[in-house]
């Protein structure tokens, strides 16, 4: 009898298992890949300041190729329950929909993962032609320090060596097989800080008003595109999400002015590259007047995976099961991909992501079959 996505899934989304809390998700998981053979692990993470983390690795088999499928078991809190049409930690099915917290984003993905991979095994006498590992945190939502990152570390320490992955985020706008993510584009943080020296507002001479500097420092760091785009990528962006004088007064100029900002990057840039390009920009207009930047540490890298027989593996299994041609993208936010990414080639598809860290988050009962078809075909397409 075939493994029965929607029961794992609903098993799964009973499970409260919001970041940092594992809720008992992981040993649904381990009970499952225990019986079906893997040699599984869980490993625990810490760091101070953080809350400690639990996180599953599991592996089948010893041979390769070795295909990774990595995943994240924790949940956004499910906000307002009574807005909910069914409680978020109930699984309740209505009219073929599944309801829950985390049912796209991403326990359903992993339940699809899961009964793919145990009809491959048991349609291949118990035993993959090379070797499934499943690598699920539990810190994805939250700060991401005890999770993912860690776990290919300890991963690695371990000798394990991965070949390919499909991490299993919502990357369907709006119906299963419209989007593939091959990379994603690098983020970071920044703040502008323009000094200048207080004084009363009706002797400006007197004064150095921060303020027209900022203005004029942030027209000249947004006024051209970073970038034109490249291949797999749209431009490069700027947006300043918040500007600051925190001046009480209508009648003193302010000593400092602040502006936040966020970048989100292509290929075409480096943090490197982003950082002296912005600061030129901001030198040049700040015509010798004080500013400066202060970048904040990021982990987020741009990177692609270049189109190549595995993505056209893995389209392909897509349009064959779906009967549409995904684009390949590398649009939205940063995922665990990219850590993954220095560790083996990375393909991101998933389920419908419309209903993502919303109220009455939900999945087609559907949609989780069909998944588990695509995953299927992937699967046996791998380990010919
Ligand atoms: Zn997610």
């Amino acid at each position: 009898m075939a493994a029965d996505p929607v029961t794992i899934a609903r098993d799964l989304l009973r499970c409260p298992s919001v970041t940092p809390q594992e809720g008992g998700a992981l040993t649904v998981l381990e009970k499952i890949l225990g019986a079906a053979g893997f040699t599984v692990y869980r490993v625990v993470f810490s760091e101070p300041g953080t809350d400690d983390i639990e996180n599953l690795y599991a592996r089948i088999g010893t041979a390769g190729p070795h295909l990774v499928l990595a995943g994240h078991t924790d949940v956004v809190p499910p906000g307002d329950e009574v807005r909910w049409r069914h409680p978020p930690f109930a699984g309740e099915i209505t009219n073929g929909v599944l309801f829950g917290r985390g049912a796209v984003d991403m326990k359903g993905a992993i339940a699809c993962n899961l009964a793919a991979v145990l009809d491959h095994l048991s349609a291949n006498g118990g035993k993959p032609k090379g070797s499934i590992s499943f690598l699920i945190t539990g810190d994805e939502e939250g700060v991401a320090v005890n999770g993912t990152m860690k776990l290919l570390q300890w991963a690695a320490a371990r000798g394990e060596k991965f070949d390919h992955c499909i991490l299993g985020e919502p990357t369907n706008p709006k119906e299963l097989g419209d989007m593939v993510k091959i990379g994603r584009r690098g983020s970071l943080n920044g703040t502008l800080i323009v000094t200048g020296t207080e004084g009363h507002v009706a002797y400006p001479a007197l004064a150095d008003n921060p303020v027209r500097r900022i203005v004029a420092i942030m027209a000249a760091v947004m006024a051209e595109p970073l970038d034109t785009g490249s291949a797999h990528f749209d431009p490069s962006n700027l947006e300043f999400t918040s500007v600051d004088v925190g001046n009480k007064t209508v009648n003193v100029i302010p000593p400092e002015a602040r502006g936040r900002f966020n970048i989100r990057f292509n290929d075409r840039h480096t943090q490197g590259s982003l950082k002296a390009l912005i600061e030129a920009r901001a030198h040049a207009a700040a015509q010798g007047g004080h500013f400066r930047i202060e970048w904040e540490p990021s982990n987020a890298h741009v990177f692609l995976t270049k189109p190549g027989p595995f993505v056209d593996m893995v389209s392909g299994a897509i349009a064959a099961v779906t009967g549409r041609q995904p684009e390949l993208s590398t649009s939205g936010g940063t995922s665990d991909a990219r850590f993954i990414k220095d560790y083996c080639p990375v393909v991101e598809f998933g389920l419908v992501n419309a209903s993502m860290h919303k109220i009455d988050e939900c999945v087609a009962t559907g949609d989780l079959v069909t998944l588990t078809a695509v995953y299927r075909r992937i699967l046996d397409r791998y380990f010919v």
